[in-house]
């Protein structure tokens, strides 16, 4: 059975792509950091269904506490096969506004925890020459945006994490690669309001909001795909074209 590590599983895009990892026939660990009732509830379900999944609870951006959780995930499943980086957190604040709490906050969560994670699970993948590695980016680490310039720098930097490594870890047959979601219904958005989502909506060519399905399907083809590497897939309805 393969094994992989889905971070921020708990809810939104991570839960949808435990839910389709186990119903795939993957041995799943979902990482959370808060949501335990959440967590606890998707493991029940998909365990009463018969698929495998193990939860941990761990702050991605915590060195030790990211170290711990991937010797828990290999003395329940095994070696680490594929791993999905898509923990993440937003804010919307104008630049001016931005504190250095915040700046190091995105920093840390978005895209330092993508070094830990993965410097934690890459001798797996090194000793049998082959693993995957997905991290989720966002549109706007693509294209920029206002009053997120600290997220969008995060997800540029995701993006840059990839190619990097992509290009690096070619020779040893571990893919990596980055999917850029545009507006996926998730908590995440739940601050925006009716009126905003009918505008987004007009702006997006396929008129109409993501869910979180969507992306996990991408992440499935991802891992089934055997010639993709270094990509950045947009799964945003064409709302980034340029
Ligand atoms: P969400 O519904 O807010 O869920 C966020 C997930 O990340 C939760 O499971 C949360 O765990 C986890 N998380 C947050 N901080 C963490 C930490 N320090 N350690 C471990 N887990 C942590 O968000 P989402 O919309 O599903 O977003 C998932 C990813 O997609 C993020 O990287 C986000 O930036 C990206 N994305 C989302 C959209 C969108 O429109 N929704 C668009 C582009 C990109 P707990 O609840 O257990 O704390």
């Amino acid at each position: 059975m393969k094994t992989v590590v889905v971070t921020g599983g708990s809810r939104g895009i991570g839960k949808a792509v435990v839910e389709s990892l186990a119903k795939k026939g993957y041995a799943v660990l979902l990482n959370y950091h808060t949501s335990e009732k959440e967590a606890k509830e998707i493991q029940k379900k998909l365990k009463e269904e018969g698929y495998f999944v193990e939860i941990y609870k761990a702050d991605v951006s915590q060195k030790e506490e990211v170290k711990e959780m991937m010797e828990f995930a290999r003395n329940k499943m095994g070696s680490i096969d594929i791993l999905i980086n898509n923990a993440g957190i937003s804010q919307i604040k104008t630049f001016a506004d931005l504190t250095e709490e915040d700046w190091d906050q995105m920093m840390q969560i978005n895209l330092k925890s993508m070094y830990l994670t993965t410097k934690e699970i890459l001798s797996d993948m090194l000793q049998k020459q082959e693993g995957i590695i997905i991290n989720i980016s966002s549109i706007w680490g693509v294209i920029g945006a206002s009053c997120e310039v600290h997220y969008a720098t995060a997800k540029a930097g995701v993006i840059g994490f990839t190619k990097a490594l992509a290009k690096e870890l070619g020779p040893s047959h571990i893919r990596v690669n980055a999917i850029a979601p545009g507006i996926i219904q998730t908590d995440m958005n739940a601050n925006i309001g009716k009126e905003d989502t009918e505008r987004i909506k007009q702006e997006i060519p396929l008129e109409c909001i993501g869910k979180p399905e969507d992306i996990a399907k991408c992440v499935e083809w991802l891992v089934e795909d055997q010639y993709t590497t270094g990509q950045v897939i947009s799964v945003d309805g064409g709302w980034g074209i340029a």
